[in-house]
């Protein structure tokens, strides 16, 4: 038997071809499909995505500090697939790419000429001990979620003052700013509704600095202080203990461990690449999906490509990211169709707009060299009003009306 057929054995047989599949309807997915169909009309494009929603997930940040609202966050996943794509609305569960094909949860086949692979990250709220049944009550809240980002503005809103613990954990995370951020919104409501003075914030990173590029790290290092933020590094939460309220912290260097009683707890959950990439032959040895850092091409497979959060381009995994890398990806796909030489190169560029209080915010611009990249012919690395605003009212508009129409 092959892999399709093993897949296959139990589920009824039902098979689809396209000559481009793209698995995953998120910013990435969405991105390339509408690039490709803008680019080569009556191209035949196929988005395998489960859900009816589409969540535009970096205005989760102001929704949690209290500034956004949640339902601005999400559109019907209809209105944004593509004039001329074709939605099959189910899950991929194996790939077989030995034959140019994939298996989905429904137990369809689908066959493909050329495969795009963008299904973002999974989130383990199970790798931490009791978040599963801690998470969206009695003050355990996370911006990771559609389900608990209203939490967080509930917990800190209704905040009286004691311990209020924000975690990164020791793992690849979408955005590496948004833990830190939430944090400093926190800061700035305590301020307002008159508790900071009775209030301990503690920043818990498993990550040894701020931030990885030392321009943006400075301005952050100042906030911090001035802030008067207790951050921790090399810190990992292994464990939320709900009936008492306490938090187990472990030093990811002396492997200490201190339990620290909290009144509020804003869990960045660890995360990996899903577990059907993780589980294929797409894979490299830590899960993502293996495409050339440059190219965006398969390393082993030549038709297939991947772009997003569940690759493994070794850059900070953000939307921002995305917006650079799908035209590289299209350009090079649409090459590859027609047999010429792939010359589209992407450079590492992300972006992080690092909220550091209400109206206030340092945009950090990147490549793969953490050199910065900016778009503003002004010092991004200080904090600004200007840069909220882009956050919060420019970069959502950008992203519905031109990311997800193939325009930008
Ligand atoms: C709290 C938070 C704050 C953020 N802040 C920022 C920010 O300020 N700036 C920024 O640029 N980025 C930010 N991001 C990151 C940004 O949202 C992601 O990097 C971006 O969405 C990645 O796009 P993607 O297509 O790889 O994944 P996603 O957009 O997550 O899409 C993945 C899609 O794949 C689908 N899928 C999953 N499993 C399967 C399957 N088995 N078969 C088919 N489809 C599947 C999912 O349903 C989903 O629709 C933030 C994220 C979070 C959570």
């Amino acid at each position: 038997m092959t892999q399709v057929q093993e897949a296959q054995a139990t589920t009824a047989q039902k098979l689809l071809h396209h000559r481009v599949v793209v698995v995953g309807g998120g910013n990435g997915g969405i991105s390339v499909a509408a690039q490709l169909l803008r680019k080569s009309k009556g191209l035949d494009v196929a988005i395998i995505e489960p859900s009816d929603k589409h969540y535009y997930q970096p205005l989760w940040t102001l929704v949690g500090g209290g500034d956004a609202k949640r339902e601005a966050t999400v559109h019907s996943e209809a209105s944004v697939i593509p004039k001329g794509a074709t939605w099959i609305r189910d899950a991929v569960t194996t790939f077989c790419p030995d034959e140019n094909a994939l298996v989905t949860a429904g137990g369809t086949k689908v066959s493909y000429d050329y495969l795009v692979v963008a299904p973002g990250m999974q989130l383990n709220w199970g790798a931490v001990k009791g978040l599963p049944e801690a998470i969206g009550k009695d003050g355990v809240c996370s911006n990771y979620s559609y389900d608990y980002v209203d939490k967080t503005w509930e917990f800190i809103s209704n905040f009286k003052g004691g311990t209020a613990i924000f975690t990164h954990p020791a793992t690849p995370i979408k955005c590496g700013g948004a833990p830190q951020k939430i944090a400093y919104l926190a800061d700035d409501a305590f301020r307002k509704q008159g508790v900071r003075e009775k209030s301990t914030i503690i920043f818990a990173t498993a990550n040894a600095g701020i931030f990885q590029v030392e321009k943006y790290a400075k301005t952050l290092r100042k906030v911090i202080d001035r802030k008067g933020i207790d951050a921790r590094y090399r810190t990992n939460l292994v464990e939320v203990r709900p009936a008492t309220r306490e938090a187990v912290l472990v030093n990811l260097d002396t492997n200490e461990e201190t339990i620290v009683k909290y009144d509020l707890l804003h869990v960045t959950p660890p995360q990996s690449a899903p577990d059907f990439i993780r589980n294929s032959p797409l894979a490299n040895a830590d899960g993502w999906v293996d495409v050339n850092k440059n190219t965006l091409q398969h390393t082993k497979y030549p038709n297939v490509f991947s772009l997003g959060d569940a690759s493994s381009l070794p850059t900070s995994k953000t939307g921002a990211a995305v917006r650079k890398q799908a035209p590289a990806l299209v350009k090079n796909l649409l090459a590859l169709i027609e047999s010429k030489p792939l010359s589209a190169s992407y450079d590492g560029y992300t972006a992080c707009p690092l909220v550091t209080g209400y109206g206030k915010l340092v945009m950090a611009e990147f490549d793969y060299d953490l050199t910065p990249k900016e778009s503003f012919k002004i010092d991004q690395s200080k904090e600004r009003r200007t840069m909220y605003w882009v956050k919060k009212y420019g970069l959502p508009r950008l992203y519905w009306s031109m990311i997800m129409k193939g325009r930008a």
